[in-house]
């Protein structure tokens, strides 16, 4: 599901989200582990609102295994707890409960403190569009929770579920508007598929995917494309030549040609951008800390 966002959007789903976070205790934060920085929203802190938060980075498998452990690193450098999941096949999902456990520790101890009996620790997930938000609740609910909010006009009451003995989920997940400023933010949106691609031009995600492959997957992208003697990047301006030279090679090797012997991009930026995202590449970041 691809939604547009526009100002008045935001401004809405922004105090939504700060209404909601009062009946919680626990933010969960969803990233996807490929773009652990492009996947985030910025006004994640300020909408968590002081509330414990927890950060999963999701995706797993699809992500270089190195490049996540420094990410994981660096978010713990900031004070953040950070757990690796895959959402998909469940991997890591079964420890939720019980980090999100310890982070409510604190509260409640001051409730215990003063004779209450505290209640089981309510949890929200939140996140852009396509990180894996709705796959992450039917994991922990053990079940597909129906999205009856999608039909217009009917407000769906919503519902606590549980999950294991501490925890309670809201089933229906925090919806955030990915960043749209930075051009580089916006590339690795739309390499994985995280926004609409009519916004952005097939040729230049393609273009974005084989310099990050020259640079630091070299190996799986020669494979793919049995490409020999790959090319180096300088870091000036023949970097473009050598770059469309690279285009023409996958072009002829997949037979992408137009009338006349030309090479057809748009094809070619096609089939690139659509290895990378159905992970013929292997499980490659698009990003570092
Ligand atoms: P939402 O928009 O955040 O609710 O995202 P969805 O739950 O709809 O997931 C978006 C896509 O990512 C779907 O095709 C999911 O099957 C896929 N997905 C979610 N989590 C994972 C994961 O951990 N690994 C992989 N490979 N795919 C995932």
């Amino acid at each position: 599901m691809t939604i547009q966002w526009y100002p008045g959007h935001m401004a809405k789903a922004k105090r939504q989200m700060i209404e909601k976070i009062k009946q919680i205790d626990v933010v969960i934060e969803l990233v996807d582990s490929r773009i652990p920085s492009s996947s985030r929203n910025p006004l994640v802190e300020e909408i968590s609102s002081g509330k414990p938060r927890l950060l999963l980075m999701n995706k797993i498998d699809m992500a270089d295994r190195q490049a996540t452990k420094q990410w994981k690193e660096d978010f713990e450098d900031q004070g953040l707890t950070v757990h690796l999941v895959n959402s998909q096949t469940g991997q890591g999902v079964a420890t939720i409960p019980d980090a999100v456990h310890k982070l409510t520790a604190a509260r409640r101890k001051k409730l215990e403190k003063r004779g209450f009996r505290p209640h089981a620790d309510r949890a929200l997930i939140l996140g852009i569009p396509n990180v894996g938000k709705s796959t992450l609740i039917n994991r922990l609910a053990g079940k597909k929770i129906a999205k009856i909010g999608d039909r217009p006009g009917v407000t769906k009451a919503q519902q606590w579920i549980k999950v294991g003995s501490t925890m309670e989920l809201l089933d229906t997940p925090g919806i955030l508007w990915p960043k749209f400023e930075d051009p580089r933010v916006g590339l690795c949106l739309a390499a994985t598929g995280a926004i609409k691609e009519e916004l952005l031009d097939f040729q230049e995600i393609a273009l974005f995917l084989l310099k990050t492959m020259l640079t630091h997957y070299r190996e799986p992208l020669a494979e793919r494309y049995t490409l020999e003697d790959l090319p180096e990047l300088a870091g000036t301006e023949e970097d473009q030549d050598v770059l469309i030279r690279l285009f023409d090679d996958i072009g002829r090797k997949r037979g992408c040609l137009m009338s006349g012997g030309y090479i057809d991009y748009d094809r070619v930026s096609e089939i690139i951008v659509r290895d990378y995202r159905s992970q013929k590449l292997g499980p490659l970041t698009l990003e570092w800390p």
